[in-house]
């Protein structure tokens, strides 16, 4: 008896926070909570791992299974454990890939990773469509539901709006700015018909719409009462959902038989991390080629060990605009040898200084797998451009980023360097078409998102007026 228990306790994964200071949880609390009491951002006490000889077999499996395989240590000791296999072949059945995400070879060792196919055309889906599925199962098992609001200024809005409707825990509320989001983004979050979803389009701008959403969560009375919820890139389930395609893409061009390098365009830094996840359960990746676009905050700190808060500035790539990558916090608590005390010291130094500067041995550690790369909308044009006249592929201005990232970066050339392409075309079809002369087409199951009925609420940039509608709105 005493042995058993000691086995099952060994097995069960245990996480903790990036800053130290909130309490040790467990899979289903680390899924609903999202960011941690003291700030910081889950990761697991220690990673799991898989030998080459289990690595390789994930060769021979589809997309859901390979998805099942590798979850599986993750939620060992959770309501999910044995439902994993059916739950991601329910995730993925409506990607409209068969292979759900393809390789496409551009060039001698330049692949890029279709993450495209899901309902919403970017690679969120790939995350979301699982998670929506734990949060319902997880929920129902603990008979709680939740309400989950969020701000958007395009694809993680979407996103999550198709990973939640019809989910009979969960509500869900999204704020975009009014007038500020492009049509086709806008259109796939208001044309879903699902009681459970509602679109408020505030009047005023995206920083608007955050700040909002930020003092929802922070009035304590408000956020235990609504049984607040968030589905951003700090929740760790997204994480782990997303280090299966980098496994399913390794395999296909040789790993664990050899070496591979991943190129990613990269915001809040959560896909990339999800690849050193990866690495760390036994992936073999010579490097991670971190692509940015002019908000270039990553690329000076490879280049200069600091990292330098700066203003956003509007490019063809939005899904990276960013000022700061929060998931960038995962990283370093493992680079500095989980000290929880050192990370949250670097983040206050960021608070009230807007910039720190991360100890030189840990620097010279992170280097040695990761790169960073920028590239401005004319060299994202002229990418976007090449790459049609080379092989006749359209793609979109972030996967351009990657692509020039992958092709730039001075690593082994017998190494396949394999190109996280994020978005369909279709996303964004006016670069596109400025950049080839080819408008692409929005694939079936959207081509008549133009012809759909749209539902949204607008309203004032009001706190209360805010929690009023949410209030009122929740299914109790
Ligand atoms: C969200 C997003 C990114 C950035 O991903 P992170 O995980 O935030 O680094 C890149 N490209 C597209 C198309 C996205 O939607």
């Amino acid at each position: 008896m005493a042995l058993w228990v000691y086995y099952l306790s060994e097995r069960v994964l245990r996480y903790i926070s990036t800053r130290g200071r909130a309490p040790e949880l467990g899979f289903d609390e680390v899924l609903l909570a999202g960011l941690a009491t003291d700030g910081g951002l889950y990761v697991p006490k220690a990673w799991p791992t898989l030998g080459a000889s289990e690595i390789g077999a994930l060769a021979g499996l589809d997309y859901p299974d390979v998805a099942a395989r590798v979850m599986a240590p993750f939620v060992a000791g959770s309501a999910l454990e044995n439902d994993l296999p059916a739950l991601t072949k329910d995730a993925y059945a409506a990607f409209t890939h068969t292979a759900v995400a393809p390789l496409t070879q551009l060039a001698s060792n330049d692949w890029i990773v279709e993450l495209f196919h899901g309902p919403t055309l970017a690679f969120k889906d790939y995350a979301l469509q699982a998670v929506g599925l734990m949060f319902d199962r997880v929920l129902k098992e603990k008979g709680r539901r939740i309400t989950i609001v969020g701000a958007t200024s395009g694809d993680t809005g979407s996103a999550a709006i198709e990973a939640c409707k019809n989910k009979d825990s969960v509500d869900i509320f999204i704020l975009h700015p009014a007038g500020r989001t492009s049509e086709v983004q806008r259109r796939q979050m208001t044309t879903v018909e699902a009681d459970n979803v509602h679109n408020i389009a505030v009047n005023g701008t995206f920083d608007d719409c955050q700040n909002l959403v930020k003092d929802m969560f922070a009035d304590e009375g408000f956020r235990t009462q609504m049984n607040l919820s968030a589905v951003n890139s700090i929740n760790w389930a997204r994480i782990m959902a997303q280090v299966v395609y980098y496994f399913w893409a390794a395999v296909h061009v040789g790993a664990p038989y050899r070496q591979v390098a991943f190129s990613v365009p990269t915001g809040n830094f959560g896909n990339v991390f999800a690849g050193r996840v990866a690495a760390h359960m036994g992936l073999p990746v010579s490097h991670f080629i971190v692509g940015s676009n002019s908000n270039d905050i990553l690329t000076r700190y490879f280049e200069t060990g600091a990292m330098t808060m700066d203003g956003v500035v509007p490019t063809l790539s939005p899904s990276m605009d960013i000022q700061i990558s929060s998931n960038f916090e995962r990283l370093l608590f493992g680079a500095l040898g989980q000290d929880g005390d050192a990370v949250a010291r670097l983040l206050e130094q960021l608070k009230q200084s807007r910039a720190y500067e991360v100890p030189a041995e840990t620097h010279a550690e992170i280097l040695k797998r990761f790169v960073g790369r920028r590239l401005d909308d004319a060299g994202t044009t002229r990418v976007m451009r090449d790459v049609y006249a080379e092989t006749g592929r359209l793609i979109d201005p972030h996967t351009a980023v990657g692509v020039h990232a992958a092709r730039t970066a001075q690593i082994d050339p017998a190494i396949p360097r394999l190109t996280m392409a994020t978005a369909h075309p279709a996303k964004f079809p006016d670069a596109v078409e400025a950049a080839t002369g080819v408008r692409p087409a929005l694939p079936p199951a959207l081509a008549d998102l133009f012809n759909r009925t749209e539902r949204f609420t607008t309203l004032d940039s009001n706190l209360d007026t805010i929690k009023s509608f949410v209030r009122e709105n929740i299914r109790a």
